[in-house]
């Protein structure tokens, strides 16, 4: 036990839950102000542990926070029986968790093309989050940029879009953001008025009309494995090349009992 707790004391950093949003039964936001302000990319993951009876339970996060940001922020599904996100959703403010020191991940901007069609489901816009926000700052501080970006953002529900949809409705009226939510379950909710369908249902369509095609476009899928299954077969029929096509996927279908 010594000897984890050493270890844990040398790659982790402690962090404080200073906020919690609930987006819905199984959504949550969650900030924490981490000890040592982390390094990372906008689009980059953390490994987050909790203590528990002298082991770390660990699990991967993307940041949606933008490394300009004081405090790191994350959009979790709670999931029933699982071993980790029901400890998370027991923490009280002020409560201490683990955060890995090293951030990483790949699924970072490609800055060699200027278009960025961004997919996807629920909790999978964090990434898109944090380098929207980044973007932002960018803007804000100096240049205009070139790059353009589309993000289709997949839910059962509109609530489960959470604050997102308002943020990103928001950077959107700039001009350098598209930001597409669409309802899957639309019959369960008469008065959304938005777009209807899964991303694979509607992805090829508004991706022709803004002109985001494998000559300008990188594209990025983030969530569900099966939408990112069906996005990256998509893609390859409008001859995207596998090099143009991103993925992050937060489970394994295989692991599903
Ligand atoms: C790079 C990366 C980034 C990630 N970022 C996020 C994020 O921003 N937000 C987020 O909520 N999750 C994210 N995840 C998933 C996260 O790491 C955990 O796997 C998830 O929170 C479940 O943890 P758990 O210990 O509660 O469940 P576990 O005990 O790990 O899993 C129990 C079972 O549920 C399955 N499962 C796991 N997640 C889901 C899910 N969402 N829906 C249905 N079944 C699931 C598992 O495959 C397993 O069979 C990410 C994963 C990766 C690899």
């Amino acid at each position: 036990m010594t000897r984890v707790l050493s270890k844990v004391q040398a790659n982790h950093c402690p962090a404080e839950l200073i906020e919690r949003r609930d987006v819905s039964a199984n959504l949550a936001i969650f900030r924490f102000r981490v000890a040592e302000r982390p390094s990372f990319t906008a689009g980059q993951y953390a490994t987050i542990g909790i203590a528990v009876d002298g082991d770390v339970i660990e699990r991967p996060y993307s940041i949606v926070s933008s490394p300009h940001e004081p405090f790191l922020e994350f959009f979790i599904e709670l999931v029933p029986g699982g071993d980790f996100t029901p400890k998370l959703w027991e923490l009280k403010l002020g409560s201490t968790i683990l955060v890995r020191r090293r951030i990483v991940g790949q699924f970072t901007l490609d800055p060699s093309v200027t278009h960025h069609l961004m997919l996807a489901t629920v909790t999978g816009v964090a990434p898109f989050v944090s380098i929207l926000r980044t973007q932002q700052i960018a803007h804000e501080r100096e240049a205009t940029s070139s790059h353009q970006f589309v993000v289709i953002h997949g839910a059962s529900h509109s609530a489960d879009f959470g604050t997102y949809r308002s943020e990103l409705e928001a950077l959107s009226r700039a001009g350098w953001l598209t930001y597409i939510p669409t309802v899957s379950r639309p019959w369960a909710e008469p008065s959304w008025k938005g777009e209807t369908g899964r991303i694979e249902d509607i992805m090829r369509k508004h991706a022709d009309r803004l002109g985001f095609d494998h000559s300008n476009s990188v594209a990025y899928a983030c969530g569900h494995p099966q939408m990112v299954a069906n996005v990256k077969a998509i893609l390859a029929r409008a001859r995207f090349p596998q090099e143009q096509i991103r993925d992050e996927k937060y489970f394994s279908l295989d692991t599903i009992d």
